[in-house]
């Protein structure tokens, strides 16, 4: 689960300075404009000093490396604290992360996500902790909420009584809270491309089905979805898919978005990332993309 502040960012907006040692809750958003990272950019990421155990970094590591492998970005991790990206451990704490690269905005002695619930003594990663560190890193890679995208109404209407009592009762999340996390809407400017509606997104909080009007509530999802792959290579795709993934090639990540015909045929043949991600963005915007229907997601 992540929690906001009550607003929004603006296009190529930076976040700014947290006033004081105590961290305050970052800003998150599904892909958002203005704050994906650069092509092939390096990104070190560090863990805060003293935070931390060896499992929980070792938990945490090793699935952070498993979703880069679909992007060109170079993951690096640096020692203790010095990183663009810094992660801690608190349980007193949501879950969350800043979005992209409103990282780089912070000031260098606070952390930028913390993973809740990591348990310090284990070796393997519970069904929780997968899906907790997948759905922060995913918003390191600026990556917003599937349940916060423009279409999701046309999918799901939430009982808001009944998500008041969930999430403000049991769970304790303020009224803003609520609505920053879950139930407002990314407007859909401040969005970079588009897929179709996924429910298997890693990016999808487990809603019960008692909080929807349909009584059908959401999945627990614990990994990615292909869909969440599929944009992660066409947002920063690499000329060949990485070694340890080499199905993932673009052709593939826009045969699983559906992307079709000419528009195809153009971001296959793009030879630049910027190229790919430049074509996947006017497709998630043209007619073609409408006329599939889907949700915005990035
Ligand atoms: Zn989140």
């Amino acid at each position: 689960m992540c929690f906001t502040p009550p607003r929004f960012i603006t296009r190529n907006q930076t976040f700014g300075a947290f006033a004081s040692s105590v961290p305050t809750r970052p800003l998150l958003g599904a892909l958002q404009t203005g704050v994906l990272w650069d092509h092939r950019q390096q990104i070190e990421i560090s863990f805060m000093s003293g935070s931390s155990t060896r499992q929980q970094r070792k938990k945490t590591r090793k699935i952070f490396r498993k979703i880069f492998r679909y992007t060109n970005l170079d993951l690096r991790w640096v020692k203790n604290g010095c990183g663009h990206v810094r992660i801690t451990f608190h349980d007193d704490i949501p879950s969350q992360s800043h979005l992209g690269t409103q990282c780089l905005s912070v000031p260098k002695d606070l952390w930028t996500i913390n993973l809740k619930s990591i348990q310090p003594d284990t070796e393997c990663p519970s069904p929780l902790e997968e899906r907790t560190i997948r759905h922060e890193c995913m918003h390191l890679l600026a990556f917003v909420h599937e349940h916060q995208v423009p279409e999701w109404p046309n999918h799901f209407l939430f009982d808001q009584s009944k998500l008041d009592e969930v999430y403000g009762g049991e769970l304790g999340m303020s009224e803003e809270e609520i609505e920053v996390n879950i139930t407002n809407l990314s407007p859909p400017e401040m969005l970079e491309n588009y897929s179709p509606f996924d429910p298997k997104s890693i990016t999808l909080y487990h809603f019960p089905s008692h909080v929807m009007q349909s009584g059908v509530g959401t999945l627990y999802n614990t990994d990615l979805s292909d869909v969440d792959k599929a944009v992660l290579v066409l947002n920063y795709a690499r000329l060949n898919p990485g070694p340890l993934v080499p199905t993932w090639t673009v052709s593939h990540a826009a045969d699983i978005i559906g992307i079709k015909g000419q528009w195809r045929e153009n971001i296959v043949a793009a030879t630049h990332p910027h190229d790919v991600r430049k074509l996947y963005s006017q497709w998630s915007a043209s007619s073609e993309r409408s006329q599939q229907g889907g949700t915005r997601k990035a």
